[in-house]
């Protein structure tokens, strides 16, 4: 990970939070969230290159509203959840969709070095019901989404992980990609944008092996 990148203490998304991109993918919308965990070491910032792993034929871009926490979060209601959120921060989730379908577990497809590009995180930003967040490719947009369409909310995603495991000042969460995720490849620039707030941008490499 580059030097300018803050290292969270970990990183906390959510799966299929936007019913449309459930739908793309062939699966059912959850009934509660669907958690996984990316490793901090995957953070990298704008302007470096995601490397594209020799072990993956279908590296995808997923863009996400992410959430920096700001204070202490253990069994939190949804209102003090949102009291605890210290900045709004662009993600992309990257992913090898084809390991991702073969292992069952996700710690692979989403875990490789340079898979978690972070925008730089904004204290102010809009409602956590009115963000939109945006992916182009290449300068053509992919995706785009609005947290209004999240099938769980911010906050309520927020008490829901703290009910599991304590949310530390530093950590992100990532709530979920819109429909729209496509394939990358070597020699494109892959941007994330979450309109007005915050914006990670990043040239896509073949593997170094
Ligand atoms: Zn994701």
């Amino acid at each position: 990970m580059s030097k300018s990148a803050a290292r969270p203490g970990k990183i906390v998304c959510v799966g299929r939070n936007y019913s449309e991109h459930a739908k793309e993918l062939g699966n059912e919308v959850p009934k509660e969230p669907l958690i996984f965990l990316k490793p901090p070491s995957s953070v990298i910032s704008d302007g470096d290159a995601i490397r594209l792993p020799s072990l993956s034929d279908q590296v995808e871009h997923e863009a996400e509203i992410g959430v920096i926490i700001g204070a202490t979060l253990s069994n939190a209601s949804e209102a003090k959840a949102r009291e605890s959120i210290a900045a709004i921060i662009a993600v992309n989730d990257v992913t090898a969709r084809d390991l991702q379908k073969t292992d069952g577990q996700w710690t692979r497809a989403k875990g490789f070095d340079t898979f978690c590009p972070l925008g730089e995180p904004a204290s102010k930003f809009p409602a956590l019901d009115s963000l939109t967040v945006v992916c182009r490719v290449n300068g053509k947009e992919t995706q785009r989404g609005n947290s209004a369409d999240m099938v769980f909310s911010i906050p309520m995603v927020l008490s829901y992980i703290s009910r599991i495991m304590t949310l530390e000042p530093g950590d992100l969460v990532a709530t979920g990609t819109p429909a729209g995720v496509s394939k990358l490849k070597d020699g494109d620039v892959v941007e994330v944008e979450i309109l007005g707030v915050s914006k990670v941008s990043n040239p896509v490499r073949a593997s170094n092996a």
